[in-house]
C-alpha cells in the first residue's frame, strides 16, 4: 500500500504497456499522446513531470514521448535504442521502434537524483540492444520494462536487435539485485519478495532460450 501511494501505474493505449508516475519523474509513456495527456491534465500534472525516463524505444513505451517533451520533461534513453530505432523502424509490418530525439542519452550505470529519488540505470540488453532497467536502491524498487515481468515472464527476443543470448545475462544481473517491488513494463506489480520473479524468470529463459 505504501508503494501506491507514491508510484502511480497508468495502464496506456494502444497495447496496455504500463507508465508510472513518481512524484515529478514518470518511466515510460505508452503509444497515444493524446491519451497521455488527458490523464496528465485530469491530474493537473500538464508541466509538473521534470524527466521521462524511456525503458526502450518500442512505439507501445515510447510512442507518445513528445507530448511529455513538448510539457517540458527532459527525455532520455539509452544510445542504444537509438540506433537500433533508426536502422529498423519497422517490424512485422508495422511502425515498431519509435524515432526519439532524446534530451539525454544513457549507457548504463548512471545514477539519476531527483526531488529525493535516486535511480540507478541498469543496461538489460535483449528484448532490445538499448532497453535498460531503473532501480531505486533504498526502495529495492526495479521498473523493468519489457526485460521481466510477474510470474517469471521475460520479453520476447525476436524483434530487430533482440538477443537471446543477451537477456539471459541481462536477467543474470538483474538476479543480483536486491528487489522487493517490480513494475513490469506489461502486467501487473509484484508488491513483494520481487527477487522471487526475477529467478525465476532467469531460470526459465536459461532453460528455454539457450
Ligand atoms: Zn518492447
Amino acid at each position: 500500500m505504501k508503494v501506491e501511494r507514491m508510484v502511480t501505474r497508468v495502464v496506456t493505449p494502444p497495447l496496455a504497456a504500463n507508465a508510472y508516475v513518481v512524484r515529478n519523474l514518470m518511466i515510460d509513456c505508452g503509444g497515444d499522446a493524446e491519451f497521455i495527456l488527458r490523464y496528465l491534465s485530469e491530474k493537473r500534472l500538464i508541466g509538473k513531470i521534470k524527466y521521462l525516463l524511456l525503458t526502450h524505444a518500442h512505439f507501445d513505451h515510447a510512442g507518445a514521448y513528445f507530448a511529455l517533451q513538448n510539457s517540458r520533461a527532459k527525455v532520455g534513453i539509452h544510445e542504444e535504442e537509438l540506433r537500433i530505432s533508426r536502422e529498423n523502424p519497422y517490424a512485422y509490418g508495422m511502425l515498431l521502434f519509435t524515432q526519439v530525439n532524446p534530451d539525454f542519452t544513457l549507457r548504463g550505470g548512471e545514477i539519476l537524483e531527483e526531488n529525493r529519488i535516486k535511480i540507478k540505470v541498469i543496461h538489460t540488453p535483449g528484448h532490445s540492444p538499448g532497453s535498460v532497467c531503473y532501480y531505486d536502491e533504498d526502495r529495492k524498487w526495479l521498473f523493468s520494462g519489457d526485460t521481466v515481468f510477474s510470474s517469471g515472464g521475460f520479453g520476447r527476443v525476436d524483434f530487430p536487435g533482440g538477443n537471446a543470448l543477451e537477456l539471459v545475462k541481462s536477467l543474470k544481473k538483474l538476479t543480483e539485485l536486491d528487489v522487493e517491488v517490480l513494475f513490469p513494463g506489461h502486467d501487473e506489480v509484484v508488491e513483494e519478495n520481487a527477487d522471487v520473479e526475477i529467478k525465476k524468470a532467469y531460470e526459465i529463459a536459461r532453460r528455454i532460450l539457450l
